[in-house]
């Protein structure tokens, strides 16, 4: 059975500019094995070159930038296929303005088609300048819906969702949410998978560690999804969602022995299931209706709308 991997970046590969314990190995597997991967990231700021040498500062050699799609490609590739020819005001940094570039689509201040909000600081100048151009009839589009993004274990900065929520706010317009969980991402990501396989494959498998973007989208995309213990989500709060991952690892290194060997666990087995430092104290899954819930400190707001 041919199996394919969308991998999510961060949380998953490294965090805080330092690689997660294993995941090196787990890359090096891959590649050494011609398993199909594909790195995917919610992150439009920079270009799958800027990823690729960020990787190989931390030790990892990815054969190709084609191995990386991000969602400032995600929103030039949608953009390109539904509506050519199609002009843009952007508040947004190289990744995206270089991805639109690619696929010829214009900038146009004056009366663009679309505002494409993606990462990036968004001056007040900036925003005054695209909810003028979405009065004037532009549709608003966001590379993605992260409302923040974590940049340490304890520190956010404002992601693209919420630069878009203030257009919404003051447009009182909504906006379109591509990357993950956008069906549009998986579907495309899946495609591009597919071509680096140079065939169709059996099985697409999601790996990341955001609940929200990563396993929603999977499993909405009918694909596996593995969720990773090393990023956003602790164990403890997986059950709190009404969708559940395939399977639950420490890291990705819990994947590595299966791809050299070929031999893959079930679901029971999962690495973090009974795990020594899990703080499992009630097995099985529990749903989002379950009253030990209201038990729990507030969790943070979601990371998406
Ligand atoms: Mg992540």
């Amino acid at each position: 059975m041919k199996i394919g991997y969308l991998i999510d970046m961060d949380g998953v590969i490294y965090r805080e500019n330092k690689l997660v314990p294993g995941a090196e190995e787990f890359v090096q597997a891959l590649v050494a094995t011609g398993t199909p991967f594909l790195f995917l990231t919610n992150n439009s700021a920079p270009t799958p070159e800027d990823l690729s040498v960020r990787l190989r500062h931390l030790g990892i050699q990815v054969p190709s930038s084609r191995h990386f799609y991000t969602s400032a490609l995600n929103t030039a590739d949608f953009l390109s296929e539904t509506d050519p020819g199609c002009t843009v005001f952007v508040i947004g940094e190289g990744g995206l303005l270089a991805a639109l570039a690619e696929r010829k689509i214009a900038s146009d201040a004056i009366r663009p088609s679309y505002v494409v909000v993606g990462e990036g600081t968004a001056s007040m100048e900036k925003l005054a300048k695209a909810h003028e151009c979405i009065e004037r009839g532009a549709r608003l589009l966001a590379t993605n819906p992260d409302n923040w993004c974590p940049v340490s274990s304890q520190a956010t900065r404002p992601g693209a969702g919420a630069t878009a929520a203030f257009l919404e706010a003051s447009t009182g317009r909504r906006a379109y949410y591509l990357g993950k969980p956008n069906g549009y991402m998986f579907h495309l990501a899946r495609r591009r998978l597919a071509d680096l396989a140079l065939t169709e494959l059996d099985q697409v498998v999601m790996i990341g560690d955001t609940m929200e973007t990563d396993i929603r989208g999977a499993f909405e995309a009918g694909m596996h999804a593995f969720l990773v213990l090393s990023g956003s989500t602790q164990f403890d709060a997986v059950g709190d969602y009404v969708y559940q991952p395939t399977r639950i690892l420490q890291t990705v290194g819990d994947l590595t022995e299966e791809l050299r060997t070929g031999v893959s666990s079930d679901r029971l087995n999962s690495p973090a299931i009974g795990h020594p430092n899990s703080h499992g104290a009630r097995s099985g899954i529990r749903h989002q209706t379950d009253i030990f819930a209201f038990h729990k400190p507030r969790p943070r707001p979601a990371m998406t709308k």
